[in-house]
């Protein structure tokens, strides 16, 4: 049995034992899987140097009806380089990878998932804005998690938002009557940005750029409602920070 083949970005790499690795993988369409990679970390013929981050991998594998299964083969079907040399554009790459994990569960469907990262990577690879790639990536990974944050209605009493300052709580944006309490509001534009960010097509991704001003107002509430929504503070968060502002 020749085994499953796919696409597939490598998420995680464990040691395992003296020869092995535990691959993570986010497969274009058997969504996220863990394998055995059975003596990758002695020779790396049989998967032709291909496992690596920042590496989108064509993967064979079998997977049997319980337990882990095991990666036969893999070989690199793109690399992207450019990222692998920028520090801060690798940190921001490693920062995806961890929250995509942390944000699906095997046997989701992760198509998009999968198709969301591919974007983004192609977009630092070809020197995109970093800030709007890592914003873009919060907004639609607590929207893919059920949080749409949408100015059509107020998350909490559903009145229209269109126009209007809001605060970006659990559940999505939410007027100013409803967020009393909390400080101020997000401005029209902070508001503005966060719905275009969420609905904004993959190939508008280069298109997308927020201004220095947005980015202070959004970029903690953003990080806090990705927080929430994964139920867990990804640890590569705070290490980003220093990178980017680097
Ligand atoms: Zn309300």
């Amino acid at each position: 049995m020749p085994g499953e083949l796919d696409l597939a970005f490598v998420l995680r790499l464990v040691p395992y034992r003296d020869a092995d690795l535990v691959v993570t993988l986010l497969t274009q369409h058997h969504g996220l899987i863990s394998l055995m990679a059975r003596g990758a970390r002695k020779s790396q013929k049989r998967f032709s140097g291909a496992l690596d981050y920042l590496t989108l991998i064509r993967a064979t594998f079998k997977k049997p009806r319980s337990g882990m299964g095991t990666l036969t083969a893999a070989e690199s079907a793109r690399s992207y380089e450019k990222i692998r040399g920028d520090l801060a554009g690798y940190h921001l790459a490693m920062h995806f990878f961890e929250v995509t994990r942390l944000a699906t569960r095997e046997g989701d469907d992760a198509n998009e998932p999968f198709l969301l990262l591919g974007h983004l990577l192609t977009l630092l690879e070809r020197g995109g804005d970093r800030t709007s790639a890592l914003r873009i990536f919060h907004l639609k990974t607590i929207s893919h998690l059920g949080y749409a944050p949408s100015e059509l209605a107020c998350a909490s009493c559903g009145a229209g938002l269109h126009e209007s300052e809001a605060h970006l709580h659990e559940g999505g944006l939410i007027c100013p009557p409803c967020g009393a309490g909390s400080g101020a509001p997000l401005s029209k534009g902070a508001v503005n940005s966060i719905v275009r960010a969420t609905a904004l097509p993959y190939e508008n991704f280069s298109s997308f750029k927020l201004s220095m001003q947005v980015e202070r107002e959004i970029g903690p509430v953003v990080e806090a409602a990705l927080i929430r929504a994964l139920g867990a503070e990804p640890r590569s968060l705070e290490q980003l920070h220093e990178m980017l502002k680097a």
